[in-house]
């Protein structure tokens, strides 16, 4: 069997006879398909990573399947890349290096459900997750839109915060992350639990450090959740509203999400039940919080357009009011229009609507904003998922730099190495993790910029530059 990656000299014939009796897929379209993720939403992302593929799939169904795949990727000395649904953006999921795909999705199981707690395999998808804690009283504490195709898994490896998150914080706030089983890629895996604050050690660092099994997430007590949808003259006031539902202690929505006017425009599916040419807020609320969410509404000069239980949009055969948050708003104008392109804000601390408001104008037409509130270690904080209407990264490179001038944090939503977007930094306990889990640095390697600089020290080396990093 040839290199489909062109960048690998193993024996993929003789690799997958010895990955037997484990799922493998060969056949080069579907190989390619399963290299890629949602980079496609970056033009330059989509410029570096559209042709780089993997050269095998493997399917484990198990945690034993999976530390037989892994020898075998030891012993060939192959890259390998772990791949859940496949819903990342930055090309998290995409095999630089040639190599093995490992896709979770035949683990798939939710092992256990207790009281405020999640037990599932990694490759369980988070809508089956939901379901079955739903059918319990709970829910998930936070999730991503994506939540059909993504896989725990995923999420906790490569996202951060979701639907839930204004309510229940990030996935990395205190509690929301009880534990994860991981496995290290060694001549024989061997499998390490992190518990509480050490699952940090193993939480988006883009399977680069470990292979998750298996995950324990804190649940909260499900509610009838009504979908809302509020519109505004003015993007400021869409924005004051999102933020005084945030602070109201009787309104506690878990989803606050604002997006200008010509966005709402790509929203073909609520034409009819929102007025046009309008600001939008996006909220989910408890049934019993109703009156309280629409009297905040008014007093910030907004209207209720629409209040939708869940059996009435089943009927209604609408989406999900989370279709038009986090990554679907800019899905929706993807659908649209492929030259649209999105990038990654963080607001001032606390969240202030004149300050978005004298943003605005600086930004130029091609900017359209959106945001997310949330919660994260128990501040409320608000991101802006702009609209940008790419036209050169010279211009990109402009708005962010509107956007840091103005005070407005950018996390780079157009580069592929873990330190240059969310993390900004090094995460040396990260690489001191993947040192010890993974010494050969087959997993995900060339997605971190810093892991050439500090492979060649011991693990405890590496790990003392993250108290020097912080002094
Ligand atoms: C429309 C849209 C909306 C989104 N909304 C959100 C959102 O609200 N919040 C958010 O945080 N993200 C969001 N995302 C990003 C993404 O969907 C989520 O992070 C999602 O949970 C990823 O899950 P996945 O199974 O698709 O992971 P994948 O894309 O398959 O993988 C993500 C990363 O995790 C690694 N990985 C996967 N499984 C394992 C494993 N078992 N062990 C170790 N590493 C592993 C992969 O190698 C990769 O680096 C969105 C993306 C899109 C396209």
């Amino acid at each position: 069997m040839t290199s489909i990656s062109g960048k690998t000299d193993i024996d993929w014939r003789a690799f997958a006879a010895a990955l037997a009796p484990v799922q493998v897929i060969d056949e080069p379209v579907l190989v390619k398909k399963r290299s890629r993720d949602f980079f496609w939403y970056s033009p330059i992302l989509n410029a570096d990573l559209k042709r780089c593929f993997g050269d095998l799939v493997a399917r484990p169904k198990n945690a034993d399947e999976m530390r037989h795949v892994l020898a075998v990727a030891y012993a060939f000395d192959a890259p390998v890349v772990l791949r859940g649904g496949g819903t990342g953006n930055y090309g998290q999921a995409v095999p630089m290096e040639g190599g093995l795909i490992i896709e979770t999705t035949a683990m798939n199981k939710v092992l256990e459900i207790g009281e405020g707690y999640v037990r599932a395999q990694a490759g369980a998808l988070m809508a089956d997750i939901n379901a079955a804690l739903i059918a319990r009283g709970y829910e998930m504490a936070m999730f991503p839109s994506t939540q059909d195709i993504a896989t725990i898994g995923g999420f906790v490896a490569g996202g951060s915060a979701g639907i839930g998150s204004i309510a229940n914080g990030a996935l990395r706030d205190p509690g929301n992350l009880m534990s994860i089983k991981v496995q290290s890629v060694e001549e024989i895996p061997t499998e390490h639990v992190f518990e509480g604050a050490e699952t940090l050690h193993i939480h988006h660092a883009w399977g680069l450090n470990g292979v998750i099994t298996e995950i324990t997430l804190r649940t909260v007590p499900t509610q009838d959740w009504v979908g809302c949808l509020a519109t505004f003259e003015t993007y400021e006031n869409a924005y004051a509203a999102g933020l005084a539902l945030a602070q109201a202690e009787d309104v506690r929505c878990k989803l606050l999400t604002t997006v200008d006017a010509r966005i709402c425009a790509y929203f073909p599916r609520l034409k009819g039940y929102i007025r046009p040419d309008k600001h939008l807020l996006v909220s989910l609320v408890p049934k019993d919080d109703i009156a309280g969410f629409e009297t905040c509404i008014r007093a910030a000069g907004g209207h209720c357009d629409l209040t939708l239980s869940e059996a009435d949009r089943i009927a209604a055969k609408l989406p999900h009011v989370f279709d038009f948050s986090y990554n679907h708003t800019t899905l929706q104008v993807l659908k649209a229009d492929r030259s649209a392109t999105y990038q990654q804000i963080g607001c001032p601390i606390p969240p202030d609507p004149t300050a978005i408001a004298r943003l605005r104008p600086k930004l130029g037409d091609d900017v359209w904003m959106h945001h997310e509130f949330a919660r994260v270690g128990g501040q409320i904080v608000t991101f802006d998922l702009p609209i940008i209407w790419f036209s050169t990264a010279q211009r990109l490179a402009q708005i962010n730099a509107t956007y840091e001038a103005n005070g407005f944090a950018v996390y780079d939503a157009h580069t592929w190495q873990v330190e240059g977007g969310g993390l900004k930094n090094a995460d040396y306990r990260h690489l001191a993790w993947k040192k010890r889990m993974d010494p050969k640095g087959l997993l995900n390697s060339a997605k971190s910029a810093v892991w050439k600089t500090v492979k060649h020290l011991p693990a405890d080396e590496i790990e003392a530059l993250a108290a020097e990093a912080q002094s």
